[in-house]
């Protein structure tokens, strides 16, 4: 019997320490809060819908202040599955800031509905709010679309876009913060 409690208990206890891991990562996220059309995140010191200052923070840096699926997206560049994101069939109108550091990225003006499952843009709010790089990873050749402030990975942009701006940026849900106009 006494063997019986011992092999539980250690059978048991990676589960626990990983469901609290999992739980002390969702908290930033979970404490945001809307006050006069701004986010306040408690959880993340380098968050602000007002303040340019570029960010230049390592990757350890923002892992102990992002929820684990922002990370992957925005510092390891993985892609959230099409028709799974918040946003990718909204059209609310309002304003997206990028959800690492809260850098204006679009209005809603400039979201157009598009069938490839993620939120789509035809214009980003101002020329510093998206900056770009070449991105040749799984053998293709993409332009990979990145906050202008904290240099977080948002999704790619394409030449397959609407008028005027021919342009299609395809962005990640999770890497964007929605702040309605109403709110
Ligand atoms: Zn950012």
């Amino acid at each position: 019997m006494k063997t019986n409690i011992f092999i539980n208990t250690f059978f048991f206890l990676p589960f626990f320490i990983v469901t609290a891991c999992g739980q002390n990562k969702k908290l930033p996220e979970e404490k945001a809060v809307i006050t006069n059309k701004q986010i306040n995140k408690p959880g993340n010191p380098y968050y602000s819908n007002s303040d340019t200052t570029k960010l230049n923070l390592t990757d350890a840096e923002w892992k102990k202040v992002l929820p684990e699926d922002v990370y992957l997206v925005m510092r390891e560049a993985e892609t959230e599955r099409a028709f799974t994101g918040k946003y990718w069939n909204t059209d609310e109108k309002g304003t997206y800031y990028c959800a690492a550091c809260g850098n204006k990225l679009f209005r809603s003006t400039a979201k157009f509905s598009s069938s490839c499952g993620w939120p789509s843009f035809f214009e980003q709010e101002n020329k510093k709010s998206i900056v770009f790089k070449n991105d040749f990873s799984y053998n293709m050749e993409r332009i990979e679309a990145l906050c202008g402030r904290c240099g977080g990975h948002l999704g790619h942009l394409f030449d397959d876009g609407p008028p005027p701006t021919g342009k299609r940026y395809c962005m990640n849900s999770i890497a964007l913060d929605f702040v309605p106009d109403n709110q």
